[in-house]
């Protein structure tokens, strides 16, 4: 084995320092996201998150991977988009890691490259809707849904139909909209908010007993 085929211990490859490089960038914009290098694996995190059960990697084992070199497996793996942002993780970590806003800039980073699976229900659904925001300026309901199974099995919606025939009939939701008159002014809005690259804030991190450990749930 020659050393270029080797990963020599502390180097890493070209690919994961462009992809390291590029969430390290976002995390820039998180006020202290740097402590990220402090985490100590105690797993409060883990343990303290209401939907681990059903991540394949979880927050704690997400920055074990950070550190070992392997942000393609983190940007690839589903829990950045089962997180539902409920900040629990980030209010218990002892070492202020702001955990929540690091998955944040994850998701953003996995976007940036294109590494992540574009049917995940969570982006499916945040992709229908700002379709259908862009197209009409309102949400359109029964646009919404059919966007969205289109992205993640349309099998799926053939048990909603009774439903959606009773809700169309009784004029509870329609199946076009008409555009907003503004709707010009809204998606030149939506380009520009497209290009904004967020300032770093400057926040002190405020630690908070109440909300670590046991005084959190007692
Ligand atoms: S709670 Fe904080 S220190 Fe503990 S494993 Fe999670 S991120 Fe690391
Ligand atoms: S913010 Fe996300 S990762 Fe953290 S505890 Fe809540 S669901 Fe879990």
């Amino acid at each position: 084995m020659t050393v270029e085929s080797e990963i020599l211990p502390g180097v890493h490859p070209e690919k994961e320092v462009l992809l390291r490089n590029s969430f390290l960038y976002r995390t820039k914009v998180i006020p202290q996201g740097e402590r990220i290098k402090l985490c100590i694996q105690c797993g409060t995190c883990t343990g303290s998150c209401p939907l681990s059960y059903a991540m394949d990697i979880t927050p704690r084992k997400l920055i074990a991977l950070f550190r070992a070199g392997d942000m393609e497996s983190i940007l690839r793996s589903k829990s950045i988009w089962i997180c539902a942002s409920c900040y629990t993780c980030q209010t218990r970590c002892p070492s202020l890691i702001k955990v929540t806003d690091i998955l944040y800039a994850l998701k953003r980073t996995a976007m940036e490259k294109k590494l992540f699976n574009k049917n995940i229900p969570t982006y499916a659904l945040s992709y229908s809707f700002m379709k259908c925001i862009y197209k009409y300026g309102r949400l359109n309901e029964a646009q919404l849904i059919l966007r969205f199974y289109l992205r993640t099995g349309l099998w799926k919606i053939i048990n909603l139909i009774p439903l959606g025939i009773k809700l169309i009939t009784k004029r509870r939701i329609k199946l076009t909209s008409e555009k907003i008159k503004a709707i010009n002014d809204l998606r030149k809005i939506i380009k520009k908010a497209e290009t904004f690259e967020l300032p770093p804030e400057k926040e002190e991190l405020a630690y908070i007993p109440e909300a670590v450990g046991y005084k959190a749930v007692s």
